[in-house]
């Protein structure tokens, strides 16, 4: 229904429910923290176009307490904790409204996450990683001593790690393999290229892809999604974010995952039921529930 005066949907406006899938997958990366309506509509909205799971991820402390909160209330919600890659460094350098915290209350935070981290629901230790786009040169260090130390907790206490990895794929790659990654390693929003797919399949590492593997200008995202092999694909949303054509720009939830299924499956040149089942398992395999 046309929700203005004069009679065009509003480009703010919620996209409309898509056909659900036959074969329910998971949204493996979402923050229903920053989404609109409560956790229940979400999810019910979600599982109605069959999305019955979600991997709610933490990105700060707080964030992180919320998802462990959350996946204990939630059945479908399984959670990760963590310091994202551009969190890190304002806790160490500080931020306007937020005072420098030094290296201790870096080390303070971490603390956190690791006892967070040992909590049954949560599968997966991440957002974690670097970001080069939005971090810059100052704030470097702080963030790989995180991403160094989110390895550490992942792997000590047996957790999936859960890559954020923005135009910094040589240095993760390169952390990655100094500090020996975890068993179940994901990347998500994907953002290499094939020949990038080709390092990740050979370590056994999960590629998640998110909205943005619709986009017009995403050709070598395909391309990637092309040549990964089919038990390491995974599907997300990172909703709000990430918006899959024809939606782009409008707010994402993890009810839209079917229009990023579709359109993966046409890239692999596969039917929607024999990806939608290779997700499902992935995705259970990926976090180990
Ligand atoms: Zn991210
Ligand atoms: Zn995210």
């Amino acid at each position: 229904m046309p929700s203005n005066a004069s009679g065009r949907s509003d480009k703010n406006d919620a996209p409309p429910l898509p056909e659900p899938l036959r074969v329910p997958v998971a949204d493996s990366h979402t923050h229903l923290d920053m989404q609109a309506g409560t956790v229940a509509e979400g999810l019910a909205k979600a599982a109605s176009v069959g999305v019955t799971t979600v991997v709610q991820v933490g990105c700060d402390l707080a964030g992180s307490r919320w998802a462990t909160e959350t996946a204990a209330a939630h059945d479908a919600v399984h959670a990760t904790v963590a310091l994202h890659p551009n969190e890190a460094p304002r806790i160490v350098h500080g931020d306007p409204g937020r005072e420098p915290g030094g290296d201790a209350a870096l080390d303070e935070a971490l603390a956190e996450i690791d006892r967070l981290a040992a909590l049954p629901q949560v599968k997966g230790v991440g957002e974690t990683g670097l970001d080069h786009f939005r971090t810059g040169p100052e704030g470097k260090e702080a963030q790989e001593r995180s991403f160094r130390a989110h390895i550490e907790i992942a792997k000590r206490h047996g957790k999936t790690l859960v890559i954020h990895d923005r135009d910094a794929h040589a240095d993760v790659l390169r952390v990655l393999k100094e500090e020996g990654a975890p068993e179940r390693t994901v990347f998500h929003c994907y953002s290499g290229d094939a020949e990038m797919a080709g390092i990740c399949a050979s370590a056994g590492y999960y590629m998640s892809f998110a909205g943005n593997v619709t986009f017009k200008n995403a050709q070598n995202l395909r391309d990637a999604l092309a040549v990964a092999p089919r038990e390491l694909i995974l599907v997300e949303t990172d909703a709000p974010f990430l918006t899959p054509a024809p939606y782009r720009g409008r707010p994402n939830a993890p009810y839209l995952i079917p229009v990023t299924v579709r359109a993966m499956a046409a890239v692999r040149g596969v039917d929607e039921d024999t990806l939608a089942t290779a997700l499902a398992v992935n995705t259970a395999r990926a976090f180990g529930y």
